[in-house]
């Protein structure tokens, strides 16, 4: 039997970037504010890099902010990124981690350069996920998933043409590294030339951006920073590259509610948002200290 091939959506180039703080020079690849439910269970992509720092003694990045109903998923490819949270979480991922925070309820936390990195200075690649959560757990309480490079497991692509480091979700038969709310997966993908086919759920959203390298799919050239989105339907997804790729996957099966958020919060209700910012307002958020 043919298995059917995801249809591609569309392929939309990386918009022009912007500083989150002073550390993180990002573009916005996706956000759910322009392509909703198209990218659900996901929010947003913001993909840093990569770019050069020199050395300082001044700490760079994003001080204490609050972030409610949803999870930051922080994936470093160069670099050193250290956080803390007012749950009491915190650390320093360097290339190859991931950093799975559940704000939930909420958290207030800052992002930074870690001490090391800002004092020799070097090259920053990174990507920051926002992974919706379902009402029935957006107010749960805070978590933290600190999933070092060597927790993910790595599954080789057939014929040598690259791996997958299943960082969440499944691939095969192989589960991922994270604890997820909701069924979806995501996939850092590294082709190193040649092609591959990838198996993606049936009933899974489906979104791929290119970090690097170029990529072919479905007959479409994409580069660096090119984001394509594919439809629901169908399992089948053909890539190939030339010269080498490394991409990010991410699927999964839509959470179908209702999204309002206003920055640092997505919930479900204009209500529920107002609330967030009472109660940021009235330091139930905690702190950093
Ligand atoms: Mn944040």
């Amino acid at each position: 039997m043919e298995i059917a091939a995801k249809e591609v959506l569309g392929v939309y180039h990386a918009p022009a970037g912007h500083w989150v703080g002073d550390g993180f020079p990002v573009r916005t690849l996706f956000s759910y504010d322009r392509l909703g439910k198209l990218v659900s269970p996901f929010l947003l992509l913001d993909y840093a890099g990569p770019s050069q720092f020199a050395p300082t003694d001044k700490p760079r990045g994003v001080g204490e902010h609050p972030h409610r109903g949803f999870e930051t998923v922080t994936i470093v490819y160069s670099g050193e990124v250290s956080h803390r949270d007012s749950a009491g979480n915190g650390g320093t991922i360097g290339p190859g981690d991931v950093q799975w925070m559940t704000a939930g309820a909420g958290v207030m936390h800052e992002e930074f350069h870690s001490e090391a990195f800002t004092r020799s200075g070097g090259l920053m690649k990174m990507a920051q996920l926002w992974v919706n959560m379902p009402a029935r757990d957006k107010m749960n309480p805070p978590r933290y998933q600190a999933i070092a490079s060597d927790a993910i497991p790595v599954v080789g692509l057939p014929d040598g043409a690259g791996q997958v480091r299943v960082i969440a979700g499944r691939f095969g038969t192989v589960a991922g590294a994270a604890q997820t709310w909701t069924e979806l997966n995501v996939w850092d993908i590294s082709i190193a030339g040649g092609a591959c086919v990838l198996d993606v759920p049936e009933g899974h959203n489906t979104v791929i951006a290119l970090l690097g390298g170029q990529l072919s799919l479905a007959g479409q050239a994409l580069g660096d920073g090119d984001l394509a989105i594919l439809g629901a339907a169908g399992s089948r997804v053909s890539l190939q590259s030339e010269s080498g790729a490394t991409l990010l996957l991410m699927s999964g099966v839509p959470i179908d509610e209702p999204i309002v958020g206003y920055g640092p919060f997505v919930m479900n209700t204009r209500e529920q948002i107002v609330a967030a910012f009472d109660d940021l307002q009235a330091g139930r958020f905690g702190s950093l200290g």
